[in-house]
């Protein structure tokens, strides 16, 4: 791998030089060329040129431009711009999900749902939209609800066209227009965006993206006084310096950022179905999933029949090329992300926890690439590392309990609050156990979804909400009219 950068697929090498600014795409001002490397090869497959600042600007200005008209927008002229890309990405979900699997290395069975949760923003917004009142008067006074102004949107590698419709389809539901800088390793999925986007025939400058480097692109956007408002999903440490960042401009903020998910398994669960729901949580997008249940909390007086259903389950897990249906786990996105990974598990064995699955090194089969062997600990004390930082990779830790409070506690013994998972057979108990948890998101008995429900974290996983009228409102500001 460590000559990866200089291996070439010949003849397949696709070249991205252009960003898309008031409606046009537009060859990039920035010089710098980056190669994309196929995680489950090291090849290169693409070469993408970068934007700078000075493509940065001309985006923010075309927005500001658009902001005048757009921001006037009524809610039945926005539906319909939404209903627009919802048909345009709708018709590009093939190519999305390719686009996923060759340069994410994202598993094509759990790509396809994240692309098509991305095209379910669209119309999950317009429901947003239509149940939001805009408009409330009283008396002498009138309150409207703003757009907030030109919008950057931020975007992670691990579902970048999922984050990318979600936070688009939030701020044209509020009459913002966008700045778009999705994540640089990305960009192949970026590509079939933009075509998207040209498809959806939006006003001219409405969205703009531009392609680049988080401290060069990103930066300016957080910078920029012409940006009203930034929405970021990535890591604590960029969302951090966001906020820092931004409030010389006074920014307003989303934060998406990372997660350490609890699953609470409770002693009534049924283990034939708790513990795939389990290991589904675990494993979902390789592991590289902000919601991830990396914490599997179990009764005591259940962990060897736990530790026996988790091998006897780990064979519907295979690793494997991502473009196969039967692959539960793919590579991870990058070499250094591999061996980000190594590291936690050498860390996780160095402070006495027990490898139960996996471990360190390449699954037997797969030693080129960047696949990882899913790895399931257990003796994990909550205290140790790998209970407590995030490893973005699929590492299970599995921590024992004695009572249901017990649980609650090591379950709220985290910096994070994103996502959390309550599995058990009393449903009146799974849901007063979730009313305890500290976190943005609680699944009651496995992994479910609801595009009009909030998305986001409590304590360190960020602040702020997106999907349906939550993702609308972070991108509104109140007025009052009081008439004497
Ligand atoms: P990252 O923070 O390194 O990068 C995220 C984005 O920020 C990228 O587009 C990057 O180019 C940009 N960026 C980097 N430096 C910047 C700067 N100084 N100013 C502005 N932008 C900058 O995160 P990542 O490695 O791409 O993603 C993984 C992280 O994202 C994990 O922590 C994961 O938990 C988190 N995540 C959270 C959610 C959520 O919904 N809460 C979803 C997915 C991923």
């Amino acid at each position: 791998m460590a000559t990866m950068e200089t291996i070439t697929e010949k003849g397949t090498i696709k070249t991205i030089t252009t960003h898309y600014i008031d409606g046009a795409f537009v060859e990039s001002h920035g010089r710098e060329v980056m190669d994309i490397i196929k995680p489950t090869s090291g090849k290169v497959i693409a070469r993408v040129t970068l934007g700078d600042e000075e493509d940065t600007r001309r985006a923010i200005a075309a927005a500001k431009r658009a902001f005048v008209t757009f921001g006037r927008t009524t809610k039945e002229e926005r539906a319909g711009y939404l209903r627009r890309l919802h048909e345009a990405v709708s018709a590009r979900i093939d190519d999305l999900t390719a686009a996923m699997v060759e340069e994410y290395g994202g598993v094509v069975r759990f790509a396809r749902l994240i692309v098509q949760s991305g095209m379910d923003a669209f119309p999950a917004a317009e429901k947003g939209l239509d149940e939001l009142a805009l408009t409330r008067s009283w008396g002498k006074t009138t309150v409207t609800m703003e757009p907030v102004g030109v919008a950057g949107l931020i975007t992670a590698w691990n579902a970048n066209a999922l984050f990318f419709c979600l936070k688009l389809a939030s701020a044209v539901g509020a009459g913002c227009t966008v700045v778009i800088k999705p994540s640089e390793l990305s960009s192949l999925q970026t590509q079939v965006m933009l075509e998207c986007l040209h498809a959806a025939k939006l006003p001219q400058g409405v969205c703009n993206v531009v392609i680049g480097r988080g401290n060069v692109v990103g930066a300016e956007l957080v910078r920029n006084p012409d940006v009203a408002k930034i929405s970021f999903t990535g890591s604590v440490a960029v969302g951090q310096s966001i906020m820092r960042d931004g409030a010389a401009t006074m920014k307003r903020v989303t934060l998406e950022l990372g997660g350490k998910s609890p699953t609470i398994l409770l002693d009534d669960a049924a283990l034939d179905q708790a513990i795939p729901s389990a290991l589904v949580l675990a494993f979902m997008n390789s592991g590289q999933a902000c919601a991830a249940g990396t914490r599997l909390l179990v009764p005591k007086n259940r962990l060897d029949a736990v530790k026996r259903a988790i091998v006897d389950t780990m064979c519907s897990f295979p690793v494997g090329d991502p473009a196969d249906p039967k692959t539960a786990v793919g590579p991870m996105v990058s070499q250094s992300q591999y061996e980000r990974v190594q590291s936690y598990i050498r860390k996780g064995i160095e402070e006495g926890a027990e490898v139960l699955v996996g471990g360190e090194g390449h699954p037997t089969g797969f030693e080129a690439g960047c696949f990882v062997k899913p790895t399931v600990f257990v003796n994990v004390k909550s205290h140790m590392t790998i209970a407590q930082e995030e490893i973005f990779g699929p590492v299970l830790c599995v921590i024992t309990y004695d009572s249901e409070d017990e649980a609650i506690r090591i379950a709220n013994d985290s910096k994070y609050g994103l996502h959390s998972s309550v599995l058990g057979s009393d449903l009146q108990r799974a849901r007063r156990v979730a009313s305890q948890i500290r976190a943005g998101r609680v699944v009651i008995n496995g992994m479910t979804d609801d595009p009009q429900a909030p998305w986001g974290g409590f304590k360190y996983s960020g602040f702020g909400r997106e999907y349906g009228k939550y993702g609308i409102e972070a991108f509104l500001e109140t007025r009052a009219i009081l008439e004497s």
